[in-house]
């Protein structure tokens, strides 16, 4: 199989970063940007000459969008890609997310509107492949997972433990629904990627019961 997926850590909360590459075609697409240069993402797509087709976000937290804005700047022809209400919500970038990294409390990162909204259901053809988008919400309103080729990038929704529930855009049983439908749709077999920690087999999964 000619895809090959990167994982890196993004600054300040550990979330991550998945770098898809298909070597075949040379050219990759990047999942969650969180760290706000994305040094590490331009130098794996100049130094391997890579077309960087898309951008896609799992949902609107800046832990996972910070990176989109340097990437945009240097690949003007890539596609940034996200939810309708990830698209929305990102735009209120979390102002103490910043305070953790800047001085300065005017601070603002606000993420470039996206190129691609993606509604329940559809598809994004990739080369020989289709990425599947699955509306997931719970941790956030615009929560999506993405499945592509047996593996299912979660964002926050799916993580090694249970997610964060911040009590402003977060709603427990809309999560509890989201997980019950990904396990209805999803095999066992299915490679979870989840937004933090190491990625794990849908079996192995013991968030909820
Ligand atoms: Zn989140």
């Amino acid at each position: 199989m000619s895809l090959k997926v990167m994982q890196l850590e993004n600054e300040l909360m550990k979330s991550n970063c998945f770098i898809i590459t298909d070597w075949k075609t040379h050219s990759c697409v990047v999942i969650d940007p969180g760290s706000e240069k994305s040094m590490r993402e331009i130098e794996h797509i100049e130094s391997n000459r890579l077309h960087l087709d898309y951008i896609i976000l799992t949902h609107e937290h800046t832990d996972h969008t910070w990176g989109v804005n340097a990437l945009k700047e240097k690949f003007p022809y890539t596609k940034l890609v996200c939810s309708e209400l990830c698209n929305k919500y990102a735009k209120k970038a979390s102002r103490a997310y910043f305070l953790f990294y800047y001085d300065d409390p005017n601070y603002k990162y606000e993420l470039m509107p996206a190129d691609i909204i993606i509604k329940e259901g559809d598809d994004l053809h990739w080369n020989d492949d289709c990425f599947r988008f699955i509306h997931t919400p719970g941790h956030s309103r615009g929560s999506m997972c993405i499945y592509l080729d047996e593996m299912l990038f979660t964002g926050d929704t799916i993580m090694p433990y249970k997610p964060y529930f911040n009590g402003r855009d977060s709603n427990e049983e809309d999560w509890e629904q989201s997980v019950i439908m990904l396990k209805e749709t999803f095999s066992q077999d299915t490679i979870i990627y989840p937004g933090h920690g190491m990625s794990f087999l849908f079996r192995d999964w013991k968030g909820i019961t």
